[in-house]
């Protein structure tokens, strides 16, 4: 039996393909009765994403990048005037330009880190700030995360303090929404092969560690991911905010 979501609308950002994190969710999503609103970061995105939301009937498939102001307040726009309200809302995405992700932090430039920290952190701010008169009686924001943030991951570099900085946005954002009944959790799956993981060198280390170090000695999965987000963004979840949730077969409790 899982967790139900008819009557629920959703906003899902972060659907690149087939591989996505936020594909797997969305498909959660969908499975267990929500409505969703997906978009796509461009026109290049479009063709690829365009059918997988179609797929999933989303009523409202529209373009954002987090970076363009005007389509986020059309976006939101649209969800008003189509909805009138919004339950829950999913933020995965990150981004971090190749030249400072694959060097040392130390060397980062203040223009790298300014727009890290801006598509990958600011927008969950911004985004929140815009659900929030949206979810009247309850709602739930759902980041994604990365292990890096706490302990240092080779190569993982500048997204280590990124993902410290939304993970800690998280608990403050919930702190300060509880009053509202808006939950705020981040999910912190293990490594998973996607498009943005291919900007990490030496991914294919990560996976094996993950599988080798592991309680379970398996890999994390979208669809594990899923599960796991449509449980949160579930009312059977109504006391569980401020979390940071681990869906890594138990790979962050080992030493070493
Ligand atoms: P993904 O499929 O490449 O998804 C990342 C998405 O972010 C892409 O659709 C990308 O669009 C989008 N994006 C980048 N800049 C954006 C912007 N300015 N505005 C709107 N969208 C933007 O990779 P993923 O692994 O599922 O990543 C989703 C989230 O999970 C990220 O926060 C990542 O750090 C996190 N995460 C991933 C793993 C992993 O091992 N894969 C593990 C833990 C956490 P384009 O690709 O078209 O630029």
């Amino acid at each position: 039996m899982t967790s139900s979501l008819k009557g629920k609308k959703g906003l899902i950002i972060g659907i690149a393909n087939t591989h996505s994190i936020a594909w797997g969710c969305a498909k959660a999503f969908h499975e267990a009765g929500a409505d969703l609103a997906i978009t796509y970061i461009n026109s290049k995105a479009e063709p690829f994403v365009r059918p997988l939301a179609e797929q999933l009937k989303a009523p409202i498939i529209m373009p954002l990048d987090v970076e363009n102001e005007t389509q986020l307040i059309d976006l939101f726009d649209e969800i008003q005037s189509k909805w009138g309200k919004l339950d829950f809302l999913l933020h995965s995405i990150a981004f971090a330009p190749k030249e400072d992700l694959h060097g040392r932090i130390v060397d980062v430039s203040r223009a790298g880190f300014l727009r890290a920290m801006d598509i990958s952190c600011y927008s969950f701010l911004r985004l929140a700030h815009l659900a929030e008169p949206l979810m009247k009686e309850d709602g739930c924001l759902l980041t994604t995360t990365y292990y890096g943030s706490e302990k240092v991951v080779p190569h993982y570099g500048l997204m280590g303090p990124v993902k410290a900085a939304l993970e800690s946005i998280t608990r403050y954002l919930a702190a300060e929404l509880g009053s509202k009944n808006i939950r705020v959790n981040a999910l912190s799956p293990g490594p998973i092969p996607t498009r943005a993981a291919s900007g990490i060198e030496h991914f294919e280390e990560l996976l094996e560690l993950a599988r080798q170090k592991s309680p379970e000695h398996q890999l994390a999965s979208i669809e594990a991911v899923g599960s796991y987000a449509r449980f949160l963004v579930s009312d059977e979840a109504k006391l569980v905010t401020g979390s940071i949730v681990y869906i890594d077969a138990g790979f962050n409790i080992m030493a070493g």
